[in-house]
């Protein structure tokens, strides 16, 4: 006989895991089945290892290209790069740990394996009971429920034709554990993954050259954002190649070098690397996980659910990146809170997604929430823009980075914040301010109104905020 639970989670990633923290909270018998490790792709193949990574090439190129700057003389600075990858796998382990505890703090149980959902059985006559193919050889587990949230996360795509090999040929899945540096390397792929790979792999020391389909890299942004960040990272050495149509079939794997071919204005062109990294979007895991038993619709790859994440099943929720849309861990978490509250009962307002901060984490740093500039034209609006460049905040200088700005658009009608879009050195921590400003449905004036510190980069909100109006102080 199967074991019996209100709530079972079937993936435990950023998603499945807080999902399972807050069903455990609201006193549901809970159950966790997770394949691989827990955390999934944000502990173990994305935001934190390549954070970590960031974090160093930062400080390799702080100590090599900046520390004089600041009087600190750093002769013969060298990478250890398996120091490296050592300072973020103890990392990833140590936050691993913690999700395990508090699996174990929360009572929920952890089926270490691979679940499938049957159809209607001698174990339910509703389809979704999870039957779990165990990691340790152990017997099969068959889990009979109230309700099932799936949280299976997506995995790397490819461009039809282009196979990832994770030798010469990567996704980030592969790059992430790189043992030594490639002199070289071709990124398919200018969105949120290719500019931080860039980025990071430059402030290494690596040749880097990045090819784009559209016709600016981080094409979801604010046009002044990409060509701030082509600009800054061009500057630094990077090259961009946009409106560049790869052709996967001209692919040639030598010893230590891979060639591919890009159609380019009319023209094809070559490119040659020690190593290709392809990021070009991710695909949800939906195979294999007995969606053929149930009414659960898929579209483009994505599994369909309502504002309350269930899908046709009404039982059955799905959250993260398995439903596509943002595919970022705080939404996946906050899916999953939302999913389980409503199995619970409680009444919420849906996530409104034009709140959700987005952030790129390269160097410089991009963050951004509500529509872009172009969007509110485009939607009909009468904006009033607030920019504000890093170089009139004191703070900016004394830091030794000064590149980038913020920019607020508003309604001018309403004077309700249309959004926020940052570019610079520690964006991604300021954010949040804009975020909540949203939220509480702030006006640039009250925004302004807020007295930042002095020296703080947080003045430049302060400052934007009052450029709405063109009242900005230091400009
Ligand atoms: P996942 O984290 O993918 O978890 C799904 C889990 O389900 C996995 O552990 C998988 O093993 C398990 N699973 C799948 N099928 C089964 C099955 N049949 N049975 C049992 N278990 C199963 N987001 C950010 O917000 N900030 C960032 O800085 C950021 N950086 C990123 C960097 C990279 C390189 C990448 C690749 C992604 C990054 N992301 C970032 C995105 C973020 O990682 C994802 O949005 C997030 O992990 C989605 O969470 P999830 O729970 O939906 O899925």
């Amino acid at each position: 006989m199967g074991r019996e639970y209100d709530v079972v989670i079937l993936g435990g990633g950023t998603g499945g895991y807080v999902a399972a923290i807050r069903a455990a909270q609201l006193g549901l018998k809970t159950a966790l089945v997770e394949k691989e490790m827990l955390g999934g792709t944000c502990l173990h193949k994305g935001c934190i290892p390549s954070k970590a990574l960031l974090k160093s090439a930062e400080v390799y190129d702080l100590a090599k290209n900046q520390a004089a700057e600041f009087g600190v003389d750093t002769t013969d600075v060298s990478l250890d790069f398996s120091r490296v990858q050592e300072r973020k796998n103890k990392i990833v382990s140590q936050l691993h740990q913690g999700v395990t505890g508090l699996m174990k703090k929360g009572k929920i149980d952890v089926f270490e394996g691979l679940g499938r959902m049957l159809g209607p059985s001698i174990f339910s006559p509703m389809p979704g009971t999870i039957s779990v193919e165990m990691k340790n050889g152990e017997e099969n587990e068959m889990l009979i429920l109230k309700h099932l949230i799936i949280a299976t996360g997506s995995r790397p795509k490819s461009l039809p034709g282009l196979e990832i090999d994770e030798v010469d040929v990567l996704s980030s899945d592969g790059a992430l554990s790189m043992e030594t540096l490639p002199k070289s390397i071709v990124i398919v792929g200018g969105g949120v993954i290719g500019i931080e790979w860039a980025s990071m792999l430059h402030d290494f020391g690596v040749e880097v050259t990045v090819l784009e389909y559209a016709d600016r890299i981080i094409p979801t942004e604010d046009e002044d954002i990409s060509k701030e960040m082509k600009k800054l990272l061009s500057k630094k050495g990077i090259t961009f190649v946009t409106s560049a149509k790869v052709l996967p079939e001209t692919l040639v794997k030598e010893s230590g070098s891979v060639t591919i071919s890009a159609e380019v204005s009319g023209e094809t062109k070559e490119y040659s690397a020690e190593k290709m990294l392809v990021s070009v979007g991710r695909q949800a895991n939906v195979e294999g996980i007995g969606v053929e038993n149930t009414e659960i619709e898929i579209v483009n790859g994505f599994i369909q659910t309502r504002p309350t994440f269930q899908t046709k099943e009404h039982h059955i929720y799905a959250i993260g990146d398995v439903i596509g849309g943002l595919q970022l861990a705080h939404v996946a978490s906050h899916e999953g809170i939302a999913a389980v509250e409503h199995i619970a009962g409680l009444k919420n307002e849906p996530i409104d997604y034009k709140m959700i901060s987005r952030c790129i984490y390269s160097s410089p740093e991009v963050s951004s929430v509500g529509i872009t500039e172009q969007q509110a034209k485009e939607q009909g609006f009468n904006v009033s823009v607030g920019k504000f460049p890093f170089m009139a905040i004191g703070k900016s200088l004394v830091n030794g980075n000064s590149d980038g700005f913020v920019k607020i658009i508003a309604d001018k009608e309403t004077d309700d914040i249309l959004g926020v879009h940052m570019i610079g050195s520690h964006v991604t921590e300021l954010i949040s301010e804009a975020g909540l400003a949203m939220v509480l449905d702030a006006t640039p004036w009250e925004v302004a109104s807020t007295i930042h510190p002095h020296p703080s980069l947080s003045e430049v909100m302060g400052e934007a905020a009052l450029a709405v109006d063109g009242k900005a102080i230091h400009m």
